[in-house]
Order: C-alpha cells, then structure tokens, then sequence
C-alpha cells in the first residue's frame, strides 16, 4: 500500500460513515445568484442568551452591509462550547436583536426554525459537514489524529515556558504528527483516545499579509501551530468551523471582533488547505470605556449598559441605541442626520472602510444626546405608542397611569411637539417621562406638592410669590390666544414692578422687583412645582381652566400661611 491508500484508510478508520467529499457539498451549496457586489454577511454569536453591546454594534454593521448591497444577513448559532449554553438562549438572542430592528435573511429565526438553503444554521448540527472536510484533509495528510493527554499538553506547557520557547502545539513540539500513518492507524485500532489537529506546513519566520477592509493589509507571522479542527466530543474548534461554515454558507465579508486578527493568518492557512476562496476579513473595534480617564473594555459584571438588555430595560428607544451605534460606526453620520432631518437610519449607508478602527469609545452621555434627538423628532402618537408598549412590560404604574385618561394623556405627550416651534427635549428615555410630566395628572402632582413648593427663594421673596399670584388668578383666562394671553401677563407684571424687557432689566436689574421671567417662573412653580418646564401657556392648555385656577389658589393660601 502506498501512502495515499495509507491515508485512505486512515481517514475510513476515523469517519467510516462519511462517504461524501467536499466537492459534493460546493454542489448542495452553491455560489449565490446575487447581483454583483452583493455582500453576504453574517452575525455568528454563542446561544448564551446574552446579546453584548459588542453584538449588536457587529450584527448592524453585518445586516446594513449586507441590505444596502441587497446581499444577505445570516444568523448563525456558534453551539461547538456545549458549556457556554444557556436554556432558550438562541429565542433570546433573536428577541434582543428584533427588538433593536436587527433581522437577518437567513439562519435562525426561532430556536429551532430557520431561513435558507445554506443550513442548518446551528454548528452542533452541521457535525457532518465538518466531518465531510475533516475527512479529505486527512486523506490530503493535512488532519492527523493526536493521541496527547491533557496531562502530556500539560507537561510540554512548562517545558516551553522554562524554555522560553513560543508556547503551542508546533513543528518539534507536535508530537503526534510525527507518527507513521501505520503507527495511527495502530494507536486507533487500540482504542487510544485522539482528537484531530490540522497539520500546518507554515513557519513564524515568515511574514503573510491579511486583507483588512477596514485595517488594510495586516502583515503578521505565518501560521505553524497545528490546532485541533476537532475536538474529543466530536465537534470542530472555532477555526475550522469558521473556515467550513463561510465557505459553505457563501459568505463574502466576515465581519468579526478584532481579537480574531492574531488567528487569521491560521484561517488563512486552514481556507488554503481546504481548497476554499478567502472569505474577506472586516475587523471591527472593541467597544471601550472610558473609565476616569482612562479606556477599558465595557465589562459584563462592572457595566450594567455592556448588556443590551439594559438599554431595553431603562427604556431607550431602538432607534437612539441603533443611530449612537452609527455614530460610532461612521463619524460622518452626525453629519448626515443634520442634513436627513426626517430620514430613516436605514437609509444612511455604512462604508465599511471609513470605520474607525482604533478603540469606539461608548459614551452614556452622549447616548443620552442622540436619544433626546431621537425623540424630539417622533410626534406624540409615536412616542405614546412606543411608551405604552414599553411600560406594559417595564413599567406597569406609568402604564396604567397613562391608560387612565388615553384621551387626556395624548394631550400631555403633545405638549411642545407635534407642530411646535419649540420641540421638547428633557426625554432621553421612557424612564425620563413621569419625573418630567408627573404634574400633569392631578394626584401625582398634589402627592408632590405636600412636602412643599420649589419656589425660588433666592430671587423672590413669599410676599411677592404672593403678590404674582394673586394678579395672575385675577387676569387668567383659558380662551386668550397665546400673545394675547402674554400680553396681559406682561401688563400686570409691569403693574406689579416687574421689567418686561430682558435686554432692559439686564442692563439696570436694580431699577425693578424681577423680570418677566419670574413672574412666568412663579406661575410654573405653582402650576408644576419645577422650576424647568415645557411652556406654561401649553401646559395650562390642557389642564384646563378649573384645574389652573385649583392649583394657583392653592399654592397661593399655603404661601399665604
Ligand atoms: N462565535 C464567535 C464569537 O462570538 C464568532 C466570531 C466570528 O464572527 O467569526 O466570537
């Protein structure tokens, strides 16, 4: 017997089951009938039911490059570390990512269902795919099993480190590799216990170059270490899965964490001896911090905001967690959004070449600024829908607040928005609404009022809180048009000594009581008791004329105590 009919036999030894070649499966997986240039892309995460910010930051990047090239966005279950999986953690994982709007075109769409004809979408079902490819690379003399015990690994570890020798299993240092395919073929037929490893025909010394589209070329060291392609459960390693599975799903841009650039040069090698066209790499950076000044990674255990379900929780609207991430993803989108005032985030075109690849810093400030726009731009009956859809489940006192009065609560949510000059921005997230609306429903407001009025003392005193007051209950009327209505607040602060110009009053503060300001300050406090309010001529729109005239006799007798 020749070498060649050695490795045969070899290989019919290991996988005796598996009659099919690669080439049949380039046959049940064929090229795409895409138009050109159409990207296909895919977000490959663990069922751990937690989705990272990282996640969603990749999976956006992975569904716009595949939607705007009218390619495909595959989601693909990476299940090959049976430890790392949770219960439901795929149904999980698909409802974090479809509540940021994130959905793919293929793979997995429940915990067991998918889309596609590159399936199954599930790596611990594709056992047989791997086996295919496993078994032509040990004809090829490419896989051969290693026979190593942990404790062996173990023992060659410290060798190498008292050596200083680069650690791994490589060149001199693989044993197994050295066996005769007689000597495997012994050891299996023996029952010994093996894995299978990749045999590398690469060397540190020499220097590949990988293709980055976002980094450009990354010249880094030849691969030589000779991996496990599988492992003792029968399942592959990250890197041959990663070579088989984008192969044969048709992958054209592997969008992946930078931490997998120092194993690209093994993927190239594995891609090679497979015989497959190199998939193109799109490293994106790692979400950072910044943490008194300096930069971390975004922790799972320090960093409430690293899990996406957070955001969810706290009530940001999709779209604020979505556009900051564009931000991040392209800086020119700030400027895009100022000139597409009304446009949908879809429609903005992510180019994967202008991301920025050194760190993205994730900053809750100015989360929280893209959100207050995000919102601002939404018209009551939006944002009154997203708000109740979110309080059913987060929130079920501000639900059933808001529910009380449906009709009375669209008036609250239109006050300074829908048409306004003036658009409201105090609201960053759902969360943010009942401390800023809260004096808009009667009982919250006088429950608010008991411990006291939040008038400023520092600029007027009770008397003359008083004094405004009690003009202002004299002149209100709920059927003055809103210059109308200012106007005759003006006439009486006049009356009352007040300085209706702020041009004026800043120049001689000393020559009157205030300015117009506080009087209109005084009145806002009685009515809400904040001092920072939406308009107070909206606010006593709608809540009418008794409830208005209520609250000011009321603020004005407890002053008057
Ligand atoms: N399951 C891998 C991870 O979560 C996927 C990496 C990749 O996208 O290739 O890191």
């Amino acid at each position: 017997m020749n070498n060649e009919e050695k490795l045969i036999e070899l290989a019919d030894l290991i996988f005796p089951d598996i009659t099919e070649t690669i080439a049949d499966l380039e046959k049940r997986y064929p090229k795409r009938d895409l138009e050109e240039g159409a990207e296909v892309t895919r977000f490959a995460p663990s069922p751990t039911g937690f989705l990272h910010i990282g996640g969603l930051f990749g999976s956006l990047i992975d569904m716009k490059v595949a939607n705007q090239s009218k390619g495909k966005f595959i989601l693909r279950i990476e299940d090959t570390d049976r430890k790392r999986e949770v219960e439901n953690g795929v149904i999980e994982l698909i409802t974090q990512m479809r509540a940021f709007n994130i959905i793919n075109d293929e793979g997995l769409v429940s915990e067991t269902e998918a889309l596609g004809e590159y399936g199954p979408y599930k790596q611990s079902e594709r056992e047989y795919i791997y086996k295919v490819c496993a078994k032509e690379l040990i004809k090829k003399g490419r896989v051969y099993p290693c026979f190593c015990t942990a404790e062996d690994l173990d023992k060659l570890r410290e060798s190498q480190e008292k050596a200083k020798q680069i650690p791994g299993y490589y060149g001199q240092y693989a044993r197994c590799r050295n066996y005769s395919v007689d000597e495997a073929i012994e050891r299996i037929k023996n029952n010994k216990e093996y894995i299978l490893r990749f045999r590398s025909l690469g060397s540190h010394l020499r220097k590949v170059k990988i293709n980055d589209i976002i980094r450009g070329k990354i010249e880094m060291a030849q691969n030589d270490q000779d991996i496990v392609v599988i492992k003792s459960d029968g399942l592959p390693t990250y890197h041959f899965a990663h070579a088989v599975d984008d192969h044969f799903m048709r992958v054209t841009t592997a969008v992946r964490g930078e931490e997998w650039i120092p194993s690209s040069a093994l993927h190239m090698e594995l891609f090679e001896a497979l015989g497959f066209e190199q998939v193109k790499y799109a490293h994106t950076p790692t979400i950072m911090k910044n943490d008194n000044g300096s930069k971390r990674k975004l922790s799972k255990r320090k960093d409430p905001e690293s899990a996406v379900s957070f955001f969810i929780e706290e009530g940001y609207p999709a779209d604020s967690v979505i556009e900051y991430l564009l931000t991040i993803i392209n800086s020119d989108y700030e400027l895009w959004r100022k000139a597409n005032k009304t446009a949908n985030w879809r429609d903005f075109e992510v180019k994967l070449n202008k991301l920025n690849s050194s760190g993205a810093l994730f900053d809750m400030i100015k989360l929280t600024d893209v959100s207050k726009e995000v919102i601002s731009r939404l018209s009551s009956t939006e944002l009154l829908e997203l708000v109740l859809e979110w309080a059913k489940i987060y929130d079920t006192n501000l639900y059933n607040l808001l529910n009380e009065d449906l009709e009375y609560t669209k008036k609250v949510f239109a006050i300074e928005r829908d048409n306004a000059t003036k658009i409201r921005k105090d609201f960053a997230k759902y969360k943010d609404i009942l401390p800023n609306t809260f004096y808009m429903y009667n009982r919250l407001y006088r429950e608010d009022i008991n411990s006291g009025f939040n008038f400023d003392s520092s600029k007027l005193d009770i008397n003359s809180v008083k004094e405004i007051l009690e003009g202002y209950i004299g002149i209100h009327s709920d059927s003055l048009s809103k210059e109308d209505w200012f106007n005759k607040v003006k006439e009486m602060a006049e009356k009352l000594g007040y300085c209706t110009n702020m041009k004026e009053y800043k120049q001689n503060p000393d020559d009157f009581k205030g300015s117009i300001a506080d009087v209109t300050g005084v009145i806002r406090v009685a009515l809400t008791n904040r001092q920072n309010t939406p308009d107070i001529y909206a606010i006593m729109q709608v809540l009418g004329e008794k409830e208005t005239i209520d609250r000011l006799k009321n603020a004005l007798s407890m002053k008057g105590e």
